[in-house]
């Protein structure tokens, strides 16, 4: 591997709150889609009052509601938590059958060559089966993992699409999403969320690693008063993961 140092510049990970935060009901907006704007063009994360998916491709940023509704976001558009990035992927492959999302991250794992930094993930291609849901408008201060209790799930067929995301080292589990954590949105932009289970053919894999990563807390009163001391991964781990 050749060396990189750090005045070489790296793709930058740049995040809004942490996972803690989020985890807490930290809600609150805290940064305009405008803003985001100016830091990269894949990524993902939520709305003020948890009102639904944010879903960044190619520099658009979507809103997944929770009544299943896709819109393009407006720079004004609010936002409590989000991870972007400038997507220029190191890698591409192709995965000819993807049975599940298990099969989907394990190739992705082949193409890290490293647990410890964070990587930025795209893929594209026909999804078979796509189980997504999207967070409903959520009072400040109600518990993620509460919160994700109730989300509304959806399920599509046959449908093609981009999934975009991120995989976050263990010990970063605090400040984002351990492991892989994807949104997807479909090729016509009617239908997406957060991914919980997937089924695809001839897909296309594209990874980055990320050597920067910046992020900005939010200014806001519950930010400034929230009690972050708590290990999150429980409450992700639930909040995030398929229902079992
Ligand atoms: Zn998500």
């Amino acid at each position: 591997m050749i060396p990189t140092f750090p005045q070489v510049s790296h793709h930058t990970l740049y995040q809004i709150s942490t996972a803690t935060a989020l985890v807490e009901g930290i809600y609150q907006g805290a940064v305009r889609v405008g803003t985001l704007r100016e830091h990269g063009d894949l990524g993902l994360g939520t709305f003020e009052h948890l009102d639904g998916e944010m879903v960044i491709v190619d520099g658009q940023f979507f809103q997944v509601r929770s009544d299943g509704l896709v819109r393009e976001c407006d720079d004004d558009v609010l936002s409590p938590f989000a991870v972007i990035t400038r997507f220029a992927p190191e890698e591409t492959v192709t995965l000819a059958q993807c049975p599940d999302v298990s099969h989907l991250t394990a190739r992705f794992d082949a193409l890290r060559p490293s647990d410890n930094f964070f990587f930025a993930v795209r893929v594209d291609g026909h999804f078979d089966y796509v189980h997504a849901r999207a967070m409903c408008r959520t009072a400040e201060g109600v518990p993620l993992v509460q919160a994700a209790a109730v989300q509304p799930e959806f399920e599509f067929h046959n449908v093609p699409g981009t999934l975009v995301g991120f995989w976050t080292p263990e010990y970063a589990k605090t400040l984002n999403v351990p492991g892989y954590h994807l949104h997807f949105v479909s090729d016509d932009r009617t239908r997406g969320g957060h991914l919980l289970q997937c089924r695809g053919t001839n897909l296309r894999l594209q990874i980055q690693r990320e050597g920067d990563y910046h992020i900005a807390l939010p200014e806001t009163e519950d930010f400034f008063k929230a009690d972050l001391r708590r290990d999150p991964a429980a409450d992700l781990a639930k909040a995030e993961g398929e229902k079992r």
